[in-house]
């Protein structure tokens, strides 16, 4: 059993994938070919945004969209304790101050409680400039924007909607990716629309701002690239990987997105009751399922589970073990927020599942007889 298995994936899609790259190799055009716009017209339409902009990555797509804001050192940017460290490392990276907001415990996503608290207390006792809420889907579930948005404008902050595990969640009629005022997405290998390497996309409906993302992406270039007339990064989608990614495309839409619900749903047919939290999906929300988490009522409780998981070779995951305010990284930053954090019982309490389109139904069972049998 593989925790997501891309071999069974990569049996299925042989033919298309080969055959794309193959185009490419021939083509040569392997830096901004046809593919490369080709897909980014393909997920714009798909998200339901004016503007796609690929890159070279997931955390790159997040640096790239404060740059267009211009967010520097003297701004705070509030991101959730709960996440992959991308989210809270871009802030530091363009010279901003990354703010530490508590998440739901059920739905592990930024507490808009919580974020108007942090607000408050960066307006009141420090000389930080709030610019930006950092909001991620995280383990495919979107964050909750209606809430999210009402904090926003009171405070006049932009949403950077971190999709990076979200791509393909919805809320209602509308996708994932079209929520924030710029959102990004990642297309690293295991997440839910993976290439076969880095990669990754900002999307907007502001065609000022996307100017510019395609200017900050190659060097800051101007009219050409060879006119450079700010400072950018080199940060292009090789078109190899758009390639790849074009072709798996309408295959995660109509199929893969599809199977993984009914894979959530023998997940949670089997594991319910017995001190077993499920992951929730609120009310009209959908989840891509980047991750399948669960979380247990103790640390002895998931340590046990998880210890009798490695013995048995069913591959298991803890994301996250340690909070973004108790990174190391981040050592200086934690002083300024005298605030009760309150993610570490997240942390020690969570187990992500092997989980992907591919899996049958005999492995889940065998997953949670045993997670059941040790809790
Ligand atoms: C994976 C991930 C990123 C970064 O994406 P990369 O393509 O690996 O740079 C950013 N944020 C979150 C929440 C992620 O899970």
């Amino acid at each position: 059993m593989e925790f997501r298995d891309l071999r069974r994936q990569y049996a299925v899609i042989k033919p298309e994938i080969d055959n794309a790259i193959a185009d490419v190799i021939s083509s040569t055009h392997f830096i901004m070919g046809t593919e490369v716009q080709e897909l980014e017209q393909d997920l714009a339409e798909y998200v339901g945004v004016k503007e796609c902009i690929s890159c070279a990555n997931g955390t790159d797509a997040l640096q790239l969209a404060l740059m267009v804001w211009n967010v520097g050192p003297g701004d705070a940017v509030f991101v959730p304790d709960f996440t992959f460290f991308s989210s809270g490392e871009v802030v530091a990276a363009v010279g901003a101050t990354p703010i530490f907001v508590n998440v739901y415990h059920d739905t592990f996503n930024i507490s808009a409680e919580n974020l108007e608290e942090c607000i408050e207390d960066i307006v009141n006792n420090t000389a930080l400039n709030p610019k930006v809420i950092i909001a991620v889907d995280l383990f495919g579930l979107p964050a909750d924007y209606e809430k999210i948005r009402a904090v926003a404008k009171k405070y006049d902050l932009k949403i950077l909607e971190d999709g990076a595990q979200g791509f393909g969640g919805a809320i209602g009629t509308k996708k994932a990716c079209s929520f924030g005022d710029i959102s990004t997405t990642s297309f690293f290998p295991a997440k839910p629309l993976g290439c076969y390497g880095d990669g990754g996309a900002v999307f907007t409906d502001n065609n000022d701002w996307a100017d510019l993302l395609r200017s900050y992406r190659v060097h800051g270039k101007g009219k050409t690239k060879y006119d450079n007339v700010r400072i950018g990064m080199n940060s292009r989608l090789d078109t190899m990987q758009a390639a790849i990614l074009k072709a798996k495309l309408p295959r995660f839409v109509n199929r893969e997105l599809v199977d993984v619900q009914e894979v959530a749903d023998w997940y949670d047919e089997n594991l319910v009751g017995g001190g077993i939290k499920l992951p929730v999906r609120p009310d009209g929300f959908k989840s891509s399922f980047a991750q399948y988490t669960i979380r247990f009522d103790t640390l002895e409780i998931r340590e046990r589970v998880k210890r009798v998981c490695l013995e048995k070779k069913i591959p298991i995951a803890v994301y996250y073990s340690k909070p973004m305010h108790l990174q190391t990284a981040f050592e200086d930053v934690r002083q300024i927020q005298q605030k009760m954090f309150d993610t570490e019982s997240v942390c020690n309490t969570v187990l992500s599942l092997p989980f992907h389109p591919y899996m049958e139904r005999g492995e889940v069972l065998e997953v949670c007889r045993v997670i059941k049998e040790n809790v």
